[in-house]
């Protein structure tokens, strides 16, 4: 697989897993954090209704004492107090509410409604259970409550709440004789309700695990483009130069520049299956220097090279770009022609020899070379085609050098 994209792959798999590992866990924080602030909220909530009612029993009651009062003063009932000013706090503060939940309340508006009757319900079943918090409501109803059981401990409480004949006619002149009593000593009769609403908190946790996962994001982009500029930069680009320099030196020659044997014969089988796919003629032309020994001993090695070096040039003026031309070893190469019939393959051999024999080279003067031409008969393989070009090659210089020879079939 491309380094780039298997390396993106590793990249975005390690991504993914983190954000959704860091996303998880900071979520479950955030909520966890959102709820404690709203447990702790309704707790004060709770303490407070508490607090005002124990003012009122010892602060407010034994001055205004509603059994000896001309009329009925509920201000001095802690419950009615408690409800009375944490719903002030309601008002400026939606959602959060106090409530005395009772099933057989005194005053109508303390009446528990369905679901707080099933939490009355468990309150009354359980004598040890102290407290029930949970979750009530939907979308910005949403609210935590926390709800502990109000027993009859006192059994002055029940002077108002036994009978109606026991109870203050004050009281019942306001309240009627319907409702709240029957009450007994140890009966658990309601709740205390606290309400506090969870859509702030929940939204604040929202809010910073939004900002958070799209900061993790734009990191991990960063990251990800950082990446991969680096990768590009410190391995991608130079192991592309590397690759272009190895295959040059795997399949060029280095001192003509033409291609190699090895890459020669690469191309000399990818042309025999096209030619037979297509029915073309593909013809070989072999040439040898001629007495090349007499001129590296006269002129020196590095005067040698040179006419090397000049022949591939001189070769390459006549070849055509859809043919190849390789040195095969030494002061001998070899010519690929596609879709050539051995005249023409003789034509063009011709050339060559006519341009390596027409200029006298630079220092060393003259230089001829024999050549030897075959056509592919579609038959033989990579080997049989070259032995016969190189036969007519043997044949060239046996009949005098500087000629080209047809080969025979
Ligand atoms: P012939 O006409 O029969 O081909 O004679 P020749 O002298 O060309 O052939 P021979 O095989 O006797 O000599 C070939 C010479 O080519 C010998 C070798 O030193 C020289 N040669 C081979 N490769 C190189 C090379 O890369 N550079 C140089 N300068 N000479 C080379
Ligand atoms: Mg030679
Ligand atoms: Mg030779």
């Amino acid at each position: 697989m491309q380094l780039r994209l298997l390396f993106n792959l590793v990249l975005i798999v390690v991504f993914v897993v983190g954000i959704l590992g860091a996303g998880w866990h900071y979520h479950a924080q955030l909520q966890g954090d959102a709820m404690d602030e709203v447990r702790h909220n309704s707790e004060v909530l709770m303490e407070t209704a508490l607090a005002i009612r124990s003012y009122t029993t010892d602060q407010i009651k034994p001055h205004l004492d509603p059994l000896n009062a001309e009329r009925f003063l509920p201000q001095t009932v802690p419950a009615f107090a408690a409800t009375e000013t944490l719903h002030r706090l309601g008002d400026r503060y939606p959602g959060y509410d106090y409530k005395e939940s009772v099933l057989n309340p005194t005053n109508p508006r303390d009446r528990a409604s369905g679901w707080e009757r099933v939490l009355i319900e468990q309150f009354r079943a359980d004598g040890g259970l102290k407290e029930l918090t949970g979750v009530h409501g939907d979308g910005i109803e949403q609210s935590m409550y926390v709800a502990r059981p109000i027993t009859i401990h006192q059994v002055q409480c029940l002077v108002c709440h036994s009978t109606p004949d026991a109870a203050p006619t004050t009281m019942r002149a306001v309240y009627g004789d319907d409702n709240g009593f029957g009450w007994k000593e140890g009966e658990t009769i309601g709740m205390q309700l606290v309400r506090v609403p969870m859509l702030y908190p929940l939204e604040k946790a929202k809010r910073a695990f939004t900002t958070f996962m799209w900061s993790l994001a734009a990191v991990f982009g960063l990251m990800f483009i950082g990446l991969n500029v680096a990768l590009t930069r410190l391995v991608i680009a130079p192991m592309a130069r590397i690759n272009v320099r190895l295959e040059e030196l795997a399949t060029k020659d280095f001192l003509t520049d033409l291609v190699n044997r090895r890459r020669f014969f690469e191309r000399l089988e990818t042309e025999m299956a096209e030619a037979r796919t297509r029915q073309l003629g593909l013809s070989v032309v072999i040439f040898d220097l001629d007495f090349f020994k007499r001129i590296n001993d006269t002129f020196g090695h590095d005067s040698g090279d040179i006419v090397l070096r000049h022949t591939a040039l001189r070769v390459r003026e006549v070849l055509r770009s859809s043919d190849c031309a390789a040195r095969f070893g030494g002061e001998e190469f070899i010519l690929l022609l596609r879709e050539t019939r051995i005249d023409a393959a003789m034509a063009i051999a011709e050339a060559v020899r006519a341009k390596i024999a027409g200029d006298p080279f630079e220092t060393v003067g003259a230089v001829s070379a024999s050549f030897g031409v075959a056509e592919w008969n579609h038959a033989e393989d990579p080997r049989g085609l070259i032995n016969r070009a190189d036969k007519a090659l043997y044949q060239a210089k046996h009949d005098g050098r500087n000629r080209v020879v047809r080969a025979t079939a």
